[in-house]
């Protein structure tokens, strides 16, 4: 059975129409699942009888079972969600002033194989599909009685490598008739596939691009994430400002700083060679070490003489807050889980 959920609007309507339905019930439905959010056919009372008999036959409402959930002191929330095939997938609720943001998966499992990140190393299963992407917002948003204001896809997978899914995911999270979440409010994190920035760049979503960059040279890159040896710094660079020349938005370079590999003030005067003159802002991340990992964290003061260097030679970056690291929930903690064995 198709999950009903995995339908942007315009999808249903085809859907719909093209069982002798009229199109406007798909706006019903889609009012039902993502304003009202109701959990069943039965609750969606403007349709007959008969209709709703019919989508019961016809599709299901995935609903998410918490199979977990743990509680940062710092108000984090890690969930353990079962996608009902065997498979569980996390998902990060991170409460700042401005409103609450999800860390979505993409994917059971990462294809990646970045060397810092708890994600790599565990067997890829399958891609997350749009409705399983958007449960995890709906279903956090049950569990704690409030809106979700901001998702990134920083969670585990990499989204450009589901890149159909995540698409139709996000024109259901920013349609206005549903969840209504803003693109802007929409954060999507790459590794650096190439040709899918271009896809990207050409969608008309407003959403904001987050470049995993991490390193300055292919050498170094490509020691941490494998993907460089596919695409190097050259062409990833050159499809980043291709990106901001098509979509005159300003790109989000990620840089996880680890002791005595990236963090020097060399380091960061590449950095500053690189990225001079573009769009862009940078986000410094301490990474995290994980288990049995090569990679450890960035003294608090090598952090802040990086970011100084580069503020002070005219690239604005921040230091990301560290949450949730206490339940592993923080940035490259999260892994797959299967029920089966
Ligand atoms: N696959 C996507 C999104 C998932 S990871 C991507 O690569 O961008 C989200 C961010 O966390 C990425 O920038 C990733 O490089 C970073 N990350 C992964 N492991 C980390 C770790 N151990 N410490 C800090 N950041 C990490």
């Amino acid at each position: 059975m198709k999950n009903i959920k995995d339908f942007d609007l315009a999808d249903l309507q085809e859907e719909l129409v093209a069982v002798g339905e009229k199109k406007f019930r798909a706006e019903q439905i889609f009012k039902w699942l993502y304003v009202d959010k109701v959990m069943s056919f039965d609750e969606m009372t403007n349709l007959s009888l008969d209709l709703r008999n019919k989508l019961k036959e016809n599709y299901t409402i995935c609903n998410y079972k918490i199979l977990k959930k743990q509680e940062s002191s710092d108000g984090t929330k890690k969930y353990l969600f079962d996608v009902l095939d065997g498979n569980a997938i996390e998902t990060v609720l991170m409460q700042y002033h401005h409103g609450k943001t999800i860390c979505v998966s993409s994917q059971i499992g990462c294809k990646m194989g970045c060397k810092f990140c708890a994600s790599t190393g565990i067997k890829f299963e399958r891609n997350l599909t749009p409705g399983e992407i958007v449960e995890q917002i709906l279903a956090v948003e049950q569990d704690i009685g409030d809106k979700i204001s901001n998702v990134v896809f920083m969670g585990i997978g990499e989204p450009l490598d589901n890149y159909d899914n995540v698409i139709k995911a996000i024109r259901i999270l920013n349609n206005q008739k549903g969840l209504n979440i803003g693109a802007r409010h929409i954060s999507v994190s790459t590794s650096g596939l190439v040709p899918r920035i271009y896809d990207l760049a050409n969608e008309n979503i407003q959403c904001t691009l987050s470049i995993s960059l991490h390193a300055t040279t292919d050498e170094k890159r490509s020691s941490m994430m494998p993907v460089n040896n596919r695409y190097n710094i050259t062409e990833l660079m050159k499809a980043c400002k291709d990106y901001i020349k098509i979509t005159n938005k300003r790109i989000s370079f990620e840089y996880a700083l680890a002791k005595d590999n990236n963090d020097n003030l060399n380091d960061a005067k590449q950095l500053v060679n690189l990225l001079k003159g573009m769009l862009c802002h940078v986000n410094l991340i301490p990474i995290n070490k994980i288990e049995n990992g090569q990679y450890s964290k960035s003294t608090n003061e090598n952090i802040i003489k990086f970011r100084d260097y580069l503020n002070d030679n005219g690239i604005v970056a921040t230091i990301r807050r560290e949450l949730g690291s206490d339940i592993d929930a923080a940035c490259g903690q999260l892994r797959r889980k299967n029920l089966k064995n």
